[in-house]
């Protein structure tokens, strides 16, 4: 296709505004893009090769403005046209007005430029020399071959190569338009697109398979080892979000570090960004990790974590830092050490498990790797989820995440499946007025400490049990605090007077006949001790009333 026949088009599309017009004119131009339609449902987004490639064209704007004033002629500097940018606002019209078609024998293929005929394969193949031009001079080589393009465009074709290497297409294309745009032009299912678009991350690719070998050959597209897909995501939601919506609950540590897809194919490793970036590079040892204990040709999901010496974890920006110094490994990797948790498998030996539930992917996941395996609970009580939380909390990571246990693996995804448990809607003050000693390494400890609200002077009811959110120091804190005001043991169960306030952070309160106020506390999580509150100043049934009232 020649590319002035692209930038008529594009120029249709960006007049026109309503959603379905745009679909329609997609359509028609991937209808008659013949052997480009790969290319030219990448162009239409201002892409020019697919998400998941890590090329990148590596053009600033500077570079461009400098390629258009070469082309545009000895009268025109690259701070020229930076001023008309700056002035109309889009670097496509400001391409547009010069008249490179003018500079006889200027151009880098000595055709006096504005040819008509380049194609849209040509400015494709001539883009990607320019992204794989590297080392010394590579700027320079960049600019010659972007000037030799511009020198060749009508002043349409400059609108849309400017855009398209400044990634500004601006036409009002989107992914989803050119998602329905397949559908339409070569007659197939949605569904069928959607997914082959999932495991892909390919428009050029589905665009042409969909036309060439229709439904069934989008159905065969599978997951390829080396090409990263989108994470799949997580929305916030809360414990009981999760035991309302779900048979049970799988539960696992949310880890505070950077989000990494595994790619295994038997003997080199590669690893991606939540971007699909690549940064198999700045993580060395997440690469030797994974050599050493991955037993198949895999792909994985994970976090890469950052930790200390004694392997606690340190807050993700440690990691971020690892991301960014591409060029600087050695000296980071002295600075800060990096783990991986992974906590998915989305292809295993072969076999594609995307559509394969949570917990036997999971199951697959513990098969193949040694280590460094997610601990997934499933489980559906709320208690055992506290453990979870609680333990979690304990090792230094940030939380939990509730998974749907019967979920598939959604790229791109971000639904009620996987839930990433929301901090606590509301806190009450709560007097303690009871207690349980501890088990194992914590029977030293008071534990479980029964929490009550006030319903009068000096009388309490309780609300609930709080038993998470708690380290072991602050356990031995707290023994020490409390074990003065203790009036009666009984086995492990501690009876204690009203002295003491703690801050609790819960998620609802419900109407409930296990505790005495007539009211439960769901999913109670210890926050702190209100030294500057005394009992009557803790809150009170009143209070509990008009919040479960939603007052
Ligand atoms: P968002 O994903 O909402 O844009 P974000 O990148 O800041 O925001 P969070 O919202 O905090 O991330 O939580 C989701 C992220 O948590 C995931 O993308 C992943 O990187 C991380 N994560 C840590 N542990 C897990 C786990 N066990 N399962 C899934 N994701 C996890």
């Amino acid at each position: 296709m020649e590319f002035a026949v692209f930038a008529e088009r594009a120029d249709e599309i960006e007049s026109t505004s309503a959603d379905l017009d745009i679909v329609s004119l997609v359509r028609d131009l991937f209808r008659v893009s013949a052997e480009d339609l790969d290319t030219v449902a990448r162009f239409v987004q201002g892409r020019v090769v697919p998400a998941h490639e890590s090329t990148t064209l590596d053009i600033g704007p500077s570079l461009c403005y400098e390629a258009i004033a070469r082309a545009a002629g000895h009268n025109v500097s690259a701070d020229d046209v930076e001023s008309r940018v700056a002035a109309v606002g889009d670097v496509g019209d400001v391409a547009a007005e010069y008249d490179f078609g003018g500079q006889q024998g200027l151009g880098a293929f000595g055709d006096g430029g504005g040819s008509a005929d380049l194609t849209v394969g040509e400015v494709e193949s001539e883009l990607r020399d320019l992204a794989a031009a590297a080392g010394s001079g590579s700027q320079d080589r960049k600019l010659d071959l972007l000037f030799g393009l511009f020198n060749r465009c009508e002043p349409a074709e400059a609108r849309y190569l400017a855009r398209i290497v400044l990634s500004e297409m601006r036409i009002g294309v989107g992914e989803g338009t050119v998602r329905d745009a397949i559908t339409e032009a070569f007659d197939v299912p949605l569904r069928a697109v959607e997914r082959a678009l999932q495991v892909t991350n390919d428009y050029g690719l589905v665009a042409t398979v969909a036309r060439d070998d229709g439904e069934s050959g989008l159905d065969d597209l599978r997951l390829e080892v080396g090409r990263p897909v989108q994470a799949m995501l997580a929305q916030a939601g809360t414990v009981t979000d999760a035991v309302d919506s779900w048979e049970s609950v799988a539960v696992e540590t949310k880890y505070d570090g950077a989000r990494v897809q595994v790619h295994y194919d038997g003997d080199a490793v590669s690893l991606y960004s939540r971007n699909m970036e690549d940064v198999t590079d700045p993580l060395p040892e997440i690469v030797a990790f994974v050599e050493e204990s991955l037993a198949v040709p895999a792909i994985l999901d994970g976090e890469v974590v950052a930790v200390d010496d004694a392997g606690d974890p340190l807050p993700f920006q440690e990691v971020l830092r690892r991301f960014r110094r591409k060029h600087d490994v050695a000296k980071t990797k002295e600075e800060v050490e990096v783990q991986l948790w992974a906590f998915d498998c989305l292809h295993a030996d072969g076999e594609d498990l995307l559509d394969t539930p949570l917990e036997d992917r999971h199951d697959r996941l513990t098969e193949i790797l040694d280590s460094g395996v997610s601990a997934l609970a499933v489980t559906d009580d709320a208690d055992e989820v506290a453990e979870v939380e609680a333990e979690a909390l304990d090792a230094g990571h940030e939380g939990i995440m509730l998974k749907d246990p019967d979920s598939t693996y959604s790229p791109g995804r971000r639904g009620k499946e996987w839930l990433k448990r929301k901090p606590d809607v509301e806190t009450l003050d709560c007097v303690v007025t009871g207690a349980e000693w501890g088990e194992g390494r914590r029977a030293e400890f008071l534990g479980t400490f029964e929490l009550s609200v006030g319903a009068g002077p000096d009388s309490f009811e309780t609300i609930g049990k709080v038993a998470t959110g708690i380290t072991d120091e602050q356990l031995a804190d707290l023994t020490d605090l409390l074990e003065p005001h203790v009036l009666a043991e009984d086995g492990k169960d501690v009876t204690i007077d009203p002295a003491v306030v703690f801050e609790v952070g819960y998620e609802e309160i419900q109407t409930s006949p296990t505790y005495s106020s007539g009211y439960a506390l769901r999913f109670p999580r210890y926050l702190d001790v209100r030294d500057d509150k005394d009992p009557e100043s803790a809150d009170t049934l009143e209070r509990v009333e008009r919040l479960a009232d939603g007052e």
